[in-house]
């Protein structure tokens, strides 16, 4: 499948507010297919596997110290994009390239092997959506966070109790809360304690993969409060994945818009929200007054993975499709002001609707 072309998301253009920040970390043209299980009757009459296109020729800038917000339907490839940057996951192509230190030559982590990858490993950190399965049940919390630090070799084995106190506290538990399993916490205090995990090992960019997804609502705003402090206090990068507007909206600085592996667009958060410019994402934001739910307020469903539609991958739910959006992948269009979209009908050479034929 053909893709946009490798068009900059996350506020990189020389107009966007946020322009004169240093790069951390620049995605280039990345792609993430998946095989799916190949039945005998195929293999047999020699038909190739089907792939998922998962992340399909992303770019993005993520800026020191900014949040970037990536929001999109489930199945949109925003988690495995988050899990590509952070390496648990390979891409088949393209690149990350992670700022080196004191302005040196950035690093392509993409073409890193796993012992390469190794030093980078504690720059960029995850917490996950249910903090349950990523802790074990019978590690006592203070050595599970004791082994983060003595893998990493951080601190002097003496040390690291008072370490280990110090990242609970930062995270709201207590010194106390080390001799614990994660079994005897609530479901909020146990992503704090991925969260301190994540923090043990002193990251610049903290990838929180749909962080509140999992808790109460009770206990996301709490949950919330913590992960924006931390940022503030620990000058923390953050690339905040969520299918959620409103918080996307509230913590964000750039937001970026997936629809089936693609950025369809991105820009300064005010103004994505405020001013939405691909369709698809005005009908996100129509859906509920004042931001809402991701699926409300759309026709149909997400096209398969396996078999994308042609040409602009929104054609079979957008209500301005025209005959060109079959055939023409539309590009990334620079629209002022760092925002950008991928749609036919925006930027400098579009065609109103009605002149090029709605469908
Ligand atoms: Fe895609 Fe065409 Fe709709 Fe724009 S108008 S979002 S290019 S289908």
């Amino acid at each position: 499948m053909d893709s946009a072309p490798d068009t900059d998301a996350g506020g990189a253009h020389a107009d966007s507010p946020h322009a004169g920040l240093e790069v951390l970390i620049q995605v280039r043209g990345l792609r993430k297919t998946f095989e799916l299980p190949h039945p005998v009757l195929d293999r047999l009459r020699g038909r190739p596997p089907h792939r998922i296109h998962a992340v399909d020729g992303v770019c993005l800038t993520l800026r020191r110290g900014q949040t970037l917000g990536l929001v999109g339907e489930s199945g949109c490839g925003k988690s495995t994009l988050a899990r590509c940057i952070v390496g648990l996951m390979p891409p088949d192509a393209g690149q990350i390239l992670y700022a080196g230190p004191g302005g040196t030559a950035p690093t392509d982590l993409a073409a890193l092997d796993d012992a390469a990858w190794r030093p980078y490993r504690r720059r960029l950190q995850m917490v996950f959506q249910d903090p349950f399965s990523s802790l074990n049940p019978r590690q006592r919390v203070g050595d599970a966070l004791t082994e983060v630090l003595a893998v990493r070799g951080l601190c002097a084995p003496e040390q690291r109790p008072a370490r280990c106190a110090e990242l609970l506290r930062q995270v709201g538990l207590t010194a106390a809360d080390a001799a614990r399993f994660p079994g005897e916490f609530s479901g909020g205090q146990r992503q704090r304690i991925a969260i301190a995990r994540a923090l043990a090992v002193g990251p610049e960019l903290l990838v929180a993969d749909e962080p509140l997804s999992a808790l109460d609502v009770s206990i996301q705003a709490q949950i919330l409060r913590l992960l924006l402090d931390l940022r503030d206090r620990l000058r923390l990068t953050m690339l905040f994945v969520s299918h959620d507007l409103r918080t996307v909206r509230y913590v964000s600085d750039t937001v970026v818009v997936m629809y089936l592996g693609r950025v369809v667009e991105h820009g300064p958060a005010a103004m994505v929200f405020e001013r939405p410019r691909h369709p698809y994402t005005q009908a996100l934001m129509a859906s509920v007054p004042g931001v809402g739910a991701l699926d409300a307020g759309l026709a149909g469903d997400v096209p398969s993975a396996i078999h994308p539609p042609s040409g602009c991958p929104f054609h079979t739910r957008c209500p301005y499709r025209m005959p060109r959006c079959v055939e023409e992948p539309p590009p990334l269009r620079d629209l002022g002001g760092g925002q950008s979209a991928a749609c036919h009908l925006v930027g400098p050479d579009a065609v109103a609707a009605g002149e090029a034929g709605a469908m």
